[in-house]
């Protein structure tokens, strides 16, 4: 198949969160398994341009501001990614913001993104069956293909648009219909309005002829108004071409058995490695080990709410007192960083904090911990738990979407059983999460138990090959659809 791939943000050229890991693997899996697959993306600061090839220009017609974009190429085999270049909207310090302030002219930058990557397609003669749309920086492109390309070749072509997480919408004034040139009758609840605004995510849940979202659950949960945002409806008027898939883990990257950013590596067979990263992550962060080895609790994510940053902020004092070890990396709101900051001062051989986006670190966090938290209030698919369970670090979450999907609940205080991976709590409160870490540390304390459900979680596949073939049939289904 012939596939197009439009997203925000590809690793390793960039990347805030799962959705850069996806779109950094999902491609090139695809591609390995024979289809002819061309990811577009914004070429930001963070993308040399050495090793890239300028493939022409376009000049796109935008009521305002930029109108001209390079389009530049790398290839790997089956491969192709092509990068948008406009420096006035993608050479920033920021993908999406600067010091947690958005940009304010985001429906502008993405919506040329959209339009220029189409053209781009256009220029290169590009032929794509499928495109496939992620999050709402790329969802103007399902309109534009319906009003505007559908006499052309490309216009033809399905349109998939996966959703990564439904909370991030880019809505913005109605203004912005006017500034983008888009028609003002689609400017109502069946169209792109929001609630007196203009909405881009909905466009792309109005217009693409197929959904999908990053786990079977959270597909069933954004149906509901507990976790719908507002699109509950739409998404229940399309819930017969809304499917769940599962994300994959880049498992040559997140390997512990071939992971050179670890100072020791280790495998199922043999995890005295793994006990040599928890020293060093102990050793890296100077928090003391006396009288025995801690028990070492670890977290690396975007510090938003949507992560349950309080209940872990909320239960780190217990935790202190219990004797364990706390890791934390990440960056995101500033409350939440200083909030770190101060836990790390008031408990300095307990808790180490790492305020900023670092990939090293984050593999060394999950190599070195024996447990990894995620009480997430809402999690559409989670990346994290899929890579502890990789690395040994058991995780400890919130029964939510993804994490609901992937982690098998040590039930009972024994954990006797065969199928077990992690440990799940279901009520979003500091005392159910509490409980949980509780028998985290219970768990702890039966070494032999703790061993069995870590080699047992090591030995799971979440490889991308199983969610690749999920897509390929879903690329297939479309195709024979009915036009
Ligand atoms: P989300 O997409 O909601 O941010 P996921 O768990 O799906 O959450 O994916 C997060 C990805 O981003 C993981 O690969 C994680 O390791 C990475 N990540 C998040 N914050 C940091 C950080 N501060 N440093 C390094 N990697 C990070």
């Amino acid at each position: 198949m012939r596939i197009l791939f439009l997203s925000s943000e590809v690793a390793p050229y960039s990347k805030t969160g799962g959705l850069g890991d996806v779109s950094g693997t999902l491609p090139g899996v695809l591609a390995e398994r024979g289809h002819e697959v061309v990811v577009l993306t914004p070429r930001y600061a963070t993308v040399p341009k050495e090793g890239l090839s300028l493939r022409g220009t376009l000049w796109l017609h935008f009521p305002f501001g930029a109108q001209w974009a390079e389009i530049w190429e790398t290839r790997a085999g089956n491969l192709r990614t092509l990068f948008v270049h406009q420096p006035a909207y993608f050479e920033r310090a920021g993908f999406y913001a600067e010091g947690g302030v958005e940009y304010a002219d985001n429906h502008r930058r993405f919506a040329f993104f959209s339009m220029a990557a189409l053209s781009a397609a256009q220029m290169l003669g590009l032929c794509p069956q499928v495109v496939h749309l992620n999050e709402w920086q790329t969802c103007l492109a399902a309109l534009a293909l319906k009003r505007g390309y559908e006499s052309t070749q490309l216009g033809q072509a399905k349109t998939l648009l996966t959703i990564h997480n439904l909370a991030y919408q880019g809505i913005f004034p109605s203004w912005a219909v006017e500034e983008l040139g888009l028609p003002w009758e689609l400017f109502s609840p069946d169209g792109f309005e929001f609630w007196g605004q203009m909405s881009f995510l909905k466009t792309g849940l109005v217009f693409a002829d197929a959904l999908s979202t990053v786990s079977r659950r959270y597909a069933q949960e954004i149906q509901t108004a507990e976790y719908g945002f507002g699109l509950d409806g739409i998404l229940r008027k399309r819930s017969n071409v809304l499917r769940g898939i599962l994300n994959g883990i880049d498992s040559k990257l997140w390997n512990p058995a071939e992971d050179t950013f670890l100072p020791a590596r280790y495998s199922k067979e043999d995890l005295s490695g793994k006990e040599a990263c928890s020293q060093a992550l102990l050793k890296r962060f100077e928090l003391s080990s006396a009288p025995k080895r801690p028990p070492i609790f670890g977290m690396v994510g975007r510090m938003v709410e949507q992560k349950g940053i309080d209940l872990v902020l909320g239960a780190i004092p217990k935790l202190v007192e219990a004797g364990a070890r706390m890791v934390i990396v990440g960056t995101g709101e500033q409350r939440y960083e200083q909030a770190f900051r101060e836990l790390a001062g008031r408990f300095p051989k307990q808790v180490g904090v790492f305020i900023g986006f670092d990939e090293n670190l984050s593999h060394n966090v999950e190599a070195g911990s024996d447990f990894f938290m995620m009480p997430s209030k809402f999690e559409p698919c989670g990346l994290n738990q899929l890579y502890s369970l990789r690395y040994g670090a058991i995780p400890v979450v919130r029964a939510v979407g993804g994490l609901e999907d992937s982690v098998v609940d040590a039930s009972g205080e024994g954990v006797v059983d065969e199928v077990s991976t992690g440990i799940k709590f279901h009520e979003f409160s500091l005392e159910a999460f509490e409980a949980a870490l509780r028998r985290a540390l219970g768990l702890f304390e039966k070494p032999k138990v703790l061993l069995a459900m870590r080699k047992r979680a090591m030995g799971l596949d979440f490889s991308w090959d199983c969610a690749a073939k999920e897509y390929e049939a879903l690329y297939e289904s479309l195709l024979e659809a009915a036009p």
